[in-house]
Parts: structure tokens; sequence; C-alpha cells
């Protein structure tokens, strides 16, 4: 059992080794690494309280099955491309009264998913908007769900870079295929005519198949401002919005206070000072404030 052969007998390596080798190759084989590195020491905690055979077999295959999981909800994380991983255990929803919270939670259990609805937040920068998108795809990996975070720019580019390349199709089936696409930032930056009719296409072909979360800092009149054709913006509201839940998200800045906030307690000397918003402005990518 320990590996070592008496003298006279097969060497080590051979023989005396032989179920410990072979079971650690078959478990490799089968992909059951938990219960490979569970084995022994189960079998001598079973062996301790007097388990029997099938109840030791039943833990270690439990044991696997948690560990799967895991395993596959990591990949799901990491197949999704969060810019972060965030959730909403460090959301303070206090901060931002007007967003409805009931709804929130609601769709963190993302049955929603499974209904191909989507979710559209809209609000000013640094209101949350991101971190609840971050936190609706993170739940949606745990529940089981293939997410893809993209940011609307970020998609476009990869659209037209794909389309020159004549792989077009290969990643517009890609983005039909997962559950939950989340498009970040839709507003910041106005599109092509082309990277407009591009993304209409996407969020067309997800249309009643596929869940999809857009988060923008425009309230809906000004879509065509990013979109270009009244058309194909009315076009576009009219799938989106067809099964939709709307996230309302104006308020003051999250980063804006957080800092301000900073700065106050650092600096004793400006305490008592008002804080300033107005002679301040913040990158919506960055986030990072600047006095003008
Ligand atoms: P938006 O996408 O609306 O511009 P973000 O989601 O990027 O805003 O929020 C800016 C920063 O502030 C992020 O680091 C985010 O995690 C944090 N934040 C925003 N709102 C909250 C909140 N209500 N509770 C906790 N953190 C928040
Ligand atoms: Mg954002």
């Amino acid at each position: 059992m320990n590996g070592k052969s008496a003298p006279g007998k097969m060497p080590t390596g051979t023989t005396g080794d032989t179920p410990q080798v072979l079971l650690a190759h078959h478990l490799k084989q089968l992909k059951l690494p938990t219960v490979l590195r569970e084995y022994d020491k189960v079998a001598r905690e079973c062996a301790r309280d007097g388990v029997d055979h099938p109840r030791y077999l039943l833990r270690l295959v439990e044991l696997e099955l948690i560990d799967r999981e895991r395993r596959m909800v990591e990949r799901r994380i990491k197949a999704a491309r969060f810019p972060a991983v965030k959730s909403f255990d460090t959301f303070d929803f206090t901060a931002i009264p007007g967003l409805n919270k009931m709804l929130v939670l609601e769709l963190a259990r993302c049955e929603f998913v499974l209904r191909r609805e989507n979710v559209i937040a809209l609000g000013n920068s640094g209101t949350g908007k991101t971190h609840v998108a971050l936190a609706l795809g993170l739940a949606a990996c745990q529940k089981g769900f293939t997410v893809t975070f993209t940011t609307a720019a970020s998609l476009v580019h990869q659209l037209m870079e794909a389309r020159d390349e004549r792989r077009l199709l290969k990643l517009q089936r890609d983005l039909q295929a997962v559950k939950l696409l989340i498009v970040d930032e839709l507003g910041y930056i106005p599109l092509s005519p082309t990277g407009a009719e591009l993304l209409f296409e996407v969020f067309s072909q997800r249309y009643e198949r596929g869940s999809t979360i857009v988060t923008s800092n425009l309230p809906f009149e000004d879509w065509t401002s990013v979109l270009g054709s009244e058309r194909l913006t009315g076009a576009l509201l009219d799938r989106l919005t067809h099964h939709v839940h709307i996230l309302t998200m104006n308020g003051d800045s999250y980063r804006l206070k957080q800092s301000s906030g900073r700065r106050r307690s650092s600096n004793p000397e400006q305490a008592a000072e008002p804080i300033r918003a107005t002679s301040e402005t913040v990158d919506p990518e960055t986030g990072e404030i600047s006095a003008s």
C-alpha cells in the first residue's frame, strides 16, 4: 500500500505501486481531479467513522460535483471577460434611491435570462450602471448561463474588424449563442453608419433568442445621436424594448461623492468647504476628476 516493495519482490514503480498509479491515471482520464485528490483522505475519515463503502463513494462523488460546479462558474466568469468582478454584496442601494432595489434583486435571480428578456440601465455617469450590469452578469455565470461583457464601442470595433477579415458570420453566431450579452456604455461615442447597422444586427439577431443588457448615459430620445439614423434607432429600440426591464439610475455620481469624501478627509483645511461639483468634470472613461 505504501508503494515500497519488499526485498526480492518487484521494484518500486511497478507492481507495488500499481493500484494507486493506475487509479490516478484512470481518474485523470475520467476527469475526476477531486476524487483523485481526496480519495485517500476521505477513506481514512470513513474508516475512522465506520462509514460503509456506498457512503464513502457518495462523499467522494459529491465533492467532485461541488468542485466541478465551482470550476464551471470560474470558467464562465473568465469567458465573460468582465473588466472587474463585482457583485451586489458591495453595491450600496441607499446611494441611489431612485433605483428600484426590488426589481434589481429580482433580476439577480436571472429568471429574465431564461425568459430571454432584456435590461436597460439608463442614467448619468458614475451612478453604478456598469456595477449593476457586472453584478447581474456574475449572477448569471453563477446560475449556469454563458455571458459576454463588452462595451458598445468595442463590440462595434470587433464587428467591423471581423467583417474586414471575412469572419463576421462566425462572430455574429457566437454573439447570438451567448445566453446573456452585456453591452456597456452605449452613448459615449457616436457610431459610423456601418457600425450602427452592425450593432443593430446583433440586437436584431438576439431578439427573443437571448437576453441583452444595455447601459447608456443617454435617454432613449437621444439614441439617434449615437446611431445616426432615426429609422434604425426606432427599429433597434423596437426590438430591444419589446420585453424589457428598465433601470432608471439618475443621481449623483458615486465616484464624485467618494473622491470628494476622500479629499475632505485627507485635507483637513478643506474639511469645512462645500463640495463644488460644478467646478469639476468627471472623465466618463476613467472616472478621474479634473478641476476646471
Ligand atoms: P457608471 O457605469 O454608471 O458610470 P460605475 O458602475 O462605473 O458607474 O460606478 C463607478 C464606480 O463607483 C465603480 O467603481 C462602482 O463600483 C462604484 N459604485 C457606483 N455606484 C455604487 C453603489 N451604489 N454602491 C457601491 N459602489 C458603487
Ligand atoms: Mg459605466
